[in-house]
């Protein structure tokens, strides 16, 4: 339909539901570098990951060679629930900023997780189930995957285990109550039903916990339970993949109305949404059939991307998971109590890291007040109420299309609506009360994180 008006909402029928996720290690030149074991430093096998992750995750997360994997039947009949999601043409806002650009943001925020994590939470709990398992353990911080966690393995009728980290467990009582109202069993981290937790407890009496110290947790009551296997909501290869479905979905609306984004935002916390978005847009690019700048938003509290190592680093604070090469500011490294809770965590997805490092993406970071006030304008003239994690990318686009104002380029500027942010509003509270701050770390604050780097 190319030349015909653009609706507000691009929406996609039931039968245009991919049918497959794309893989975008298959395109990459240079693909992320192997996991290695965190004792041995040796690539991480089949075997070694095993006892951790389901078989066929562990498949999918080694597998960088087919570009395409097939979405289970079971899954599709899920995603129908809340699937296609809309990619909304953001008429009101371009008319508000008074920018020639065309914006347009895909909504990943239309289920009760309020996220794009349910995505991936069910294709995990299917191979969880589909592997005769009892049940899943897993961390969460700010409580999205938690919640999406939970609704995926009732769905399934699997057993599911959280460990939530302690400062979320106390402040976000509401979202603990989503969780076990969808039967999951939640524990604060640290605790003392884990060796590590009882470690980190006595190492640091009264910690509020971190995301690190959580998956640890997660990870060894993983292994020590029979017919138990732990599940990470980002940073795996596996959950941006299954995040593809994001991508797939905006470039299938894009294409049936002959639009070519010039950019793609997107918020990167441990790169799943963001790497599901580009991906399909980043193999079209590294295809050399069409290009397009991708940009990753981060906190400028936590910046891995644009202040990071790229090197080789663990993903928990306990040292009991592989080691990844990504962009890292150091397993130790914890940031500011800043309110966008997903986009604490120190490394980055190897996939992206290696896209970064490669040129093919670039990243920026924002402080909270300003990425507040960019919720605040959204809010009021589009209507949704975007998560504060979301609202990194929407600070973006704005700057883009304000950027287009200047020169009078017609840009097309895509970003990814990632969720809503009902369970935020002591955030939104600190911002509309003035009290809320921002704080960059030091070099000296990120030294003792890379301080603590392994040596690899
Ligand atoms: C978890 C979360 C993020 C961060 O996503 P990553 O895929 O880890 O980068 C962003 N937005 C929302 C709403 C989230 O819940």
């Amino acid at each position: 339909m190319p030349g015909t008006e653009i609706p507000y909402k691009i929406y996609l029928s039931e039968e245009e539901l991919p049918t497959s996720w794309y893989n975008v290690r298959a395109d990459m030149k240079n693909k992320p570098a192997p996991l290695l074991h965190p004792e041995t430093h040796k690539p991480m096998t089949f075997d070694d990951l095993r006892p951790v992750f389901c078989d066929e995750l562990v498949k999918q997360e080694l597998n960088d060679t087919d570009a395409y994997f097939p979405i289970p039947k079971e899954i599709r009949e899920f995603y129908k629930m809340y699937r296609p999601s809309p990619l909304v043409r953001a008429y009101c806002l371009e008319k508000k900023l008074g920018t020639p650009a065309h914006i347009y943001y895909k909504f990943e925020g239309n289920n009760t997780s309020g996220s794009h994590k349910l995505n991936s939470a069910i294709a995990q709990a299917y191979y969880a189930k589909q592997q005769g398992l009892k049940g899943v353990t897993t961390e969460t911080g700010a409580g999205q995957w938690g919640t999406a966690l939970s609704m995926a393995c009732s769905y399934f009728d699997l057993d599911c285990q959280v460990y939530m980290v302690k400062c979320s467990y106390e402040q976000k009582p509401f979202r603990r109550e989503v969780m076990r109202t969808y039967g999951a069993k939640v524990t604060p981290s640290p605790s003392d039903t884990t060796e590590v937790g009882r470690k980190i407890n006595a190492e640091f009496p009264g910690t509020s916990g971190s995301l690190g110290c959580a998956i640890s947790e997660a990870v060894e009551a993983a292994t020590k339970q029979e017919g138990y296997r732990y599940v990470l909501g980002s940073v795996l290869s596996q959950v941006l993949v299954h995040q593809t479905v994001i991508g797939l979905e905006t470039m299938a609306a894009l294409d049936k109305y002959g639009i070519d984004p010039d950019i793609i935002i997107g918020c990167a916390g441990g790169g799943s949404n963001l790497g599901g978005l580009i991906s399909p847009f980043v193999g079209r690019k590294l295809r050399g059939e069409k290009d397009c700048r991708f940009i990753a938003v981060e906190p400028a509290s936590c910046p891995s991307l644009t202040r990071g190592k790229f090197v080789y680093d663990f993903c928990d604070t306990g040292h009991v998971c592989p080691l990844a090469k990504m962009y890292t500011l150091g397993s130790e490294f914890i940031p500011s109590a800043s309110h966008a809770g997903g986009l604490r965590y120190h490394g980055m997805s190897s996939i992206l890291s290696q896209l970064y490092a490669d040129g093919l993406m670039e990243a920026r970071t924002v402080e909270q007040t300003a990425v507040f006030k960019a919720a605040q304008d959204f809010a009021r003239i589009e209507g949704i109420l975007p998560a504060p994690e979301s609202s990194h990318a929407i600070k973006v686009a704005i700057d883009e299309a304000l950027k287009c104002k200047e020169t009078g380029e017609a840009k097309n500027i895509v970003f990814g609506l990632t969720g809503t942010g009902y369970f935020d509003m002591y955030a939104y509270k600190a911002f509309n009360d003035g009290t809320m701050t921002d704080y960059i770390p030091t070099d000296e604050d990120l030294k003792r994180g890379f301080d603590a780097l392994p040596k690899v």
